[in-house]
């Protein structure tokens, strides 16, 4: 029978429920259990597509195409187990399905309410990768805080779901602050003692509190906290700040997270959490030999979370290189052809990144044109492999006019449009190209050298695509289709034959990077930069 773990917040946001989720997952796996993780967000979109990065973070995007929450990203990088689109539920999608269902009569005669129809819904939802029969455990992260009026179902649909399972087959974890004031020179206990009293009221009593802390708990402030919250003492974890979020796994076995979980979920310990290759991460992490500095160009380089999934996968790409890469956000807007070289120069290697609509194109375009003219490694994606298409096209081939339809709906140039598929299609939510493909990477090429095999699979999201008409042109002029979906002929990766390192994917190589699993194109775009490195001494 599968055990359900879910995981509240309280007292603030970004307290990390999602590393905590992970990290718990990473140590139960590591002890031989088969274990997911879901969220379930109270907003009302159905998922996170339309949303504006500056929102709510990048759109992570999942195997079988579904747009979802960047927490799914740390999922699949600390488990290396890809998620699906049950893993990421929204009130949007839970109040959709009830809707749909009383329009087609299914609850004839019945006033459809919060309780018990959206609170049915969503444990439903919370039971249905359960029910699969391929985990062990299922983790679900509420997003929001307790408290927040539209958290209010998630939060009594945990209480029904936890009352009807029994307690040693559904527990509830609460993330709280411990917050240090200065002042005092104390840390405090009150906030948590308060966010507990609300999951009280509600009718919950968590089972376990993991309290983020930027100070070690005593046992004194342990034993309060137990006391005040009806918590076993080894029920109260610690989660101190952590260097990197890598590190969060090893804290929590420290603080014995997987052992209180398992002793309450009356399940065995197994073996001793096997977690010698994240150690072995860890270490080239900590441990680099060598230091790049890497241009992140793009338009929402305010926010880091837009980004997410590419910091991360230079992350994994620099451990395995025993390199520290460090990430220098451009903004695109800013950038122009007199001012690339000050603003570039010194960099190590480019990524152009992925992004919509007009804003920082041009800017994009100037930045390629330098990178591709002093042989500065470049590395492409969506957008980014659009614009060095773009940049090429104009100042290469001589097409004064090349754009993307995206940007110029009536270029006489249209070496970017939109793909076929796409031309009838008005309504935005979920109707991109989006999850993976396959493609086939011609021999020789540098693409086909970097993964080591000619069948790929990689994800997507994107409207438009390269204008096959022109792809004679480019070839004959250097730039190679060097992958290319096999089904319908999409060129997927391009490359430059005269160049050290100039590769660009139409899909999105960041998505797939794994902790266990550092992406081909991350590794090699980092060794790349690093070779450049050295030239430049
Ligand atoms: N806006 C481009 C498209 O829709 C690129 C999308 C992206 O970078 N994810 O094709």
């Amino acid at each position: 029978m599968t055990k359900y773990i879910f995981v509240t917040g309280g007292v603030t946001s970004s307290l990390g429920k999602g590393i905590i989720s992970a990290s718990l997952a990473k140590l139960l796996q590591a002890r031989g259990y088969r274990v997911t993780i879901q969220k379930f967000d109270p907003y009302i979109n159905i998922d996170p597509g339309t949303l504006n990065p500056y929102e709510h973070g990048e759109c992570y995007v999942t195997e079988d195409g579904a747009e979802t929450d960047l927490d799914l990203g740390h999922y699949e990088r600390f488990l290396n187990v890809p998620t699906t689109q049950a893993n990421n539920i929204t009130t949007g999608r839970i109040y959709q399905n009830v809707i749909n269902r009383e329009r087609e009569g299914a609850y004839l005669g019945k006033t459809v309410q919060v309780v018990p129809h959206i609170t049915d819904e969503i444990k439903r939802n919370m039971r249905l990768l359960g029910e699969s029969g391929e985990y062990d455990i299922v983790i679900t992260e509420l997003g929001g805080t307790v408290g927040d009026i539209e958290s209010l179902p998630y939060i009594e649909a945990v209480r029904q779901f936890k009352w009807e399972a029994g307690s040693n087959n559904a527990i509830v974890i609460h993330l709280t602050l411990v917050p240090f004031l200065a002042a005092a020179g104390e840390l405090k206990t009150k906030p948590t003692q308060h966010s507990v009293k609300m999951l009280l009221e509600y009718g919950i009593q968590p089972d376990i509190l993991v309290c983020r802390t930027e100070h070690h708990l005593s046992q004194d402030l342990r034993k309060k906290i137990a006391l005040f919250c009806n918590v076993n003492i080894n029920a109260v974890i610690e989660s101190a700040d952590a260097k990197t979020i890598y590190d969060v796994p090893l804290l929590m076995l420290k603080e014995q997270l997987d052992r209180t979980v398992l002793s309450k979920l009356k399940l065995p310990l197994k073996n001793e959490p096997d977690l010698e290759s994240w150690k072995e991460f860890l270490g080239h992490l900590k441990n680099p030999t060598s230091e790049i500095k890497i241009g992140l160009v793009g338009k929402y380089v305010e926010l880091p979370d837009a980004y997410k999934s590419i910091t991360e996968a230079f992350i994994h790409a620099g451990a395995y290189n025993e390199c520290k890469v460090r990430v220098e956000c451009i903004h695109s807007e800013g950038l122009t052809e007199d001012n690339v070289k000050a603003k570039l120069g010194n960099l190590d290697g480019v990524l152009v990144a992925p992004g919509f609509g007009a804003r920082g194109i041009e800017g994009k375009i100037a930045a390629i044109k330098f990178i591709r003219e002093n042989n500065i490694p470049f590395f492409g994606i969506c957008l980014g492999m659009q614009c060095a298409v773009i940049e090429f096209g104009r100042n290469v081939l001589g097409l004064k006019n090349a754009h993307s339809t995206e940007m110029d709906e009536n270029t006489a140039d249209a070496v970017i449009s939109m793909m076929e598929e796409q031309k009838k299609i008005t309504s935005k939510g979920g109707t991109m190209r989006l999850g993976a493909y396959t493609c086939e990477l011609k021999k020789g090429t540098k693409a086909h050298h970097i993964y080591g095999k000619t069948k790929i699979s990689e994800r997507h999201r994107h409207r438009y695509e390269f204008n096959n008409e022109y792809l004679a042109a480019y070839e004959k002029a250097g730039m190679i289709a060097s992958g290319v979906n096999p089904d319908n002929n999409l060129v997927e990766i391009i490359e430059l034959k005269n160049h050290p390192y100039f590769v660009a994917a139409q899909f999105h190589p960041e998505l797939k990077s794994t902790v266990a699993n550092p992406h081909p194109l991350f590794v090699k775009f980092v060794a790349a930069s690093i070779e450049h490195s050295k030239k430049k001494i």
